[in-house]
């Protein structure tokens, strides 16, 4: 039985076709890349799961019922989550505040949101910046809050956009390791990655996009030795 379920899934902003028939699946515990070409349509589909668009066609479920039309809210307290590729956090905001936004989305309580946004901060290592104001934090701090907020919603699936895009080259291998630590807790996590020693290193699967479509779905050795995926993407120097 899968937990996710994206079926002929299209939506098109104006003239562009930014997801076209996708189709996959992501079983309960699963680690799955999502990799793709600048604008093949990645967050669109991040997007469409979590409520933010609405597809043209297509289904969504969760544990075989059609989220499709559900709100954000309404997905978050199903259980899934999602990390934005564009950090966002409310710089005059501390950090355990920022964390409580996501914890209110699970609870009204303030006291249960605040203890659910400090085991979140815990849980990504920035316990000990809770009452930072976000705005001062580094960037690879920044994507740990973003990882925290959603954390705090109590998610079943998480939906990670390039939760290493833009930070520097010694701050991956620390994010890499809490991916891995939070899939080892037993949650399913989807990660848009543009970085393939990371996605060969964590996946257990790849969705691999090309103008919206899905041109290949398979496990990571079986994906880098793809003809289409090499050439739309990988590019000769990897196919040498
Ligand atoms: P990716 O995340 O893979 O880089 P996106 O999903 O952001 O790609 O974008 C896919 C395509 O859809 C792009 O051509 C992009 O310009 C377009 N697009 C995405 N969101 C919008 C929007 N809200 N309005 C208009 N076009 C959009
Ligand atoms: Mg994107």
């Amino acid at each position: 039985m899968s937990l996710l379920a994206v079926a002929g899934v299209t939506k098109r902003f104006g003239g562009v076709v930014a997801n076209r028939d996708v189709t996959f699946e992501i079983r309960p515990g699963e680690l799955v890349g999502v990799i793709g070409p600048n604008g093949a349509g990645k967050s669109t589909l991040f997007d469409l799961i979590t409520g933010f668009e609405r597809p043209d066609a297509g289904t969504v479920r969760l544990d075989g019922r059609d989220v499709t039309r559900l709100r954000p809210d309404e997905i978050s307290r199903l259980g899934v989550a999602r990390t934005f590729q564009k950090l966002r956090p409310f710089p005059g905001m501390t950090t355990l505040e920022n964390v409580m936004i996501g914890a209110f989305q699970k609870t009204s309580d303030v006291g249960a949101a605040r203890e659910a946004a400090r085991a979140a901060l815990a849980a990504v290592g920035l316990a000990d910046r809770a009452d930072a104001h976000a705005g001062g934090l580094s960037t690879g701090q920044r994507k740990r809050l973003e990882l925290a907020r959603a954390l705090a919603t109590g998610p079943r699936l998480l939906l990670l956009d390039e939760v290493t895009g833009g930070v520097d080259q010694a701050t991956v291998p620390g994010l890499v390791r809490l991916v891995r630590d939070l899939h080892a807790t037993g949650l399913a996590l989807v990660v848009i990655e543009h970085n393939m020693r990371v996605i060969m290193d964590i996946a257990q699967r790849v969705v691999a996009l090309q103008l919206g479509e899905v041109i290949a779905d398979a496990p990571p050795a079986e994906i880098v030795r793809d003809p289409r995926v090499i050439d739309v993407y990988l590019g000769e120097a990897w196919r040498a």
